[in-house]
């Protein structure tokens, strides 16, 4: 069972702003003041590139900076008004106490005899200070009176305060909203993360070429795909490459890396523990910008393919229009197995770019020598396709020793795609040892034996 996840980035248009982005015709998102737009702000950056809505841009920004590829920092407030958005705002002062907007501001002074404050010019009266309450005249700071520093004064309620309210005028609907109820909008900037910068560079263009070449190859492609291993733990795989050629199911993991020092033996240790797990056998490892020595002898070791920067581009310039013979580009179809013959059964899967070898032999790894009915081969440009073909005619349904053999030659000979065809069938018995063993086999009622 799988499932594949979609990333951003894997859409067109967030995939072209990246690219501007690590090309560096966009260095920065900045937000810009937009009174016409239901943001407040736009980002005119992105709408000159991908003509989409201030909405739509900021949905993008941010799915972006929450995967780690963009770093946003603040950049202002923006303020609306709450009842028809506007961002037509003026802020207006009012005392805490009473809410007026009578209030002034200056330097407050309290008569200390009658404990009267009020501002400055309240107390001046002919170029002297005298108290508008009691009337006495003020002589000396700190004894009978004292400031009290620039503070605010109301004059609806004679409160005196250090803080204003600030409520908001709409110019446009004429609506006052307090401070504390009005809409306002966090404006970000937004810039590449320097270090996703490698892993983006393959992310948005070189891997889009490798799906086409799988593609273009017949594979059904998922990405970010999430595979339920034998032990019973899910494990993660970057690409996985699915090809039913009707008569062995492919599949391919192709795992990405990108760090900042060759790859340790450990992380492609793990990538091949994931493909054990999940019964995957060819295995494709992306390492960029390179594995480590010992790395590279396990990978060659464990059969995982590995492709590192100095040998990606060369081979996806070499995989663009794939030159293979005799494979037609639309073969998804499954094609049922209905052949009537060994010869129809060899041009099939000539047909299908494999290079037939019959009644060969090999020698396998304990040294012994296998002959074999058909051997097929197939290099697709990523990986080396081999299966082993038995044939066994008889007149009774074929017994388990006879599937164990066979099973036991190819595992011998180190090929893991079997086909056995059976004519007339197979014992029920020595079916169920080759469901196990994943021995694919087709059952035929006849097969003819012409002479070729
Ligand atoms: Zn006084
Ligand atoms: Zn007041
Ligand atoms: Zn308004």
């Amino acid at each position: 069972m799988t499932t594949e996840v979609h990333k951003p980035w894997q859409n067109e248009k967030v995939a072209k702003l990246l690219e501007a982005m690590l090309q560096g015709t966009i260095l920065e998102i900045k937000p810009q003041l937009n009174v016409q737009s239901e943001l407040g702000f736009s980002f005119p950056s992105v709408n000159q590139l991908l003509n989409i809505t201030d909405k739509e841009a900021v949905a993008i920004l941010e799915s972006l900076a929450e995967e780690g590829i963009l770093v946003k920092k603040f950049f202002d407030k923006f303020l609306h008004c709450p009842q028809c958005g506007s961002m037509n705002l003026r802020p207006v002062y009012c005392c805490p106490k009473c809410g007026s907007g009578n209030i002034i501001r200056g330097r407050v002074l309290e008569h200390l005899v009658c404990k009267y404050a009020s501002t400055e010019d309240e107390f001046l009266f002919k170029g002297r200070l005298v108290c508008p309450k009691c009337k006495q005249e003020l002589h000396t700071v700190d004894a009978d009176y004292r400031s009290l520093g620039v503070l605010y004064k109301c004059h609806g309620c004679e409160e005196i305060f250090n803080q204003p309210t600030i409520k908001w005028s709409c110019l446009k609907c004429s609506s006052i909203t307090v401070g504390g109820k009005i809409a306002e909008v966090d404006a970000y900037s937004y810039s590449l993360n320097k270090e996703k910068r490698n892993w983006l560079q393959f992310e948005i263009k070189p891997k889009a070429r490798l799906l086409q070449f799988l593609q273009s190859r017949g594979y059904e492609v998922k990405e970010n795909v999430r595979v339920k291993g034998g032990s019973g733990a899910e494990h993660a795989f970057d690409i996985l490459a699915t090809r039913d050629d009707g008569i062995v199911l492919h599949n391919i993991a192709i795992g990405v890396e990108v760090t900042d020092k060759p790859l340790s033996l450990e992380k492609v240790f793990g990538f091949d523990d994931k493909t054990y797990d999940t019964g995957i056998r060819d295995k494709v490892l992306i390492a960029i910008p390179g594995v480590a020595p010992e790395a590279s002898r396990f990978a060659a070791r464990q059969r995982i393919k590995i492709l590192e920067s100095k040998n990606l581009e060369p081979f996806l310039a070499s995989s663009i229009f794939p030159p293979i013979a005799r494979e037609p580009e639309t073969e998804l179809e499954r094609v049922p197995f209905h052949f009537k013959s060994r010869s129809e059964l060899i041009s099939d899967l000539q047909n299908r770019g494999y290079e037939i070898k019959e009644n060969t032999k090999i020698i396998g790894r304990s040294g012994a020598e296998h002959s074999i009915d058909i051997l097929a081969t197939r290099d697709d440009g990523i990986v080396i396709y081999n299966i082993i073909i038995a044939i066994e005619i008889t007149d009774k349904p074929i017994g388990i020793d006879k599937v164990f053999d066979f099973d036991d030659k190819a595992y011998d000979c180190g090929i893991f795609d079997k086909v056995l065809i059976a004519v007339p069938s197979l014992t029920p018995e020595a079916s169920r040892f080759a469901q196990r063993q994943r021995i694919k086999v087709f059952e035929a009622e006849t097969l003819e034996l012409e002479s070729r």
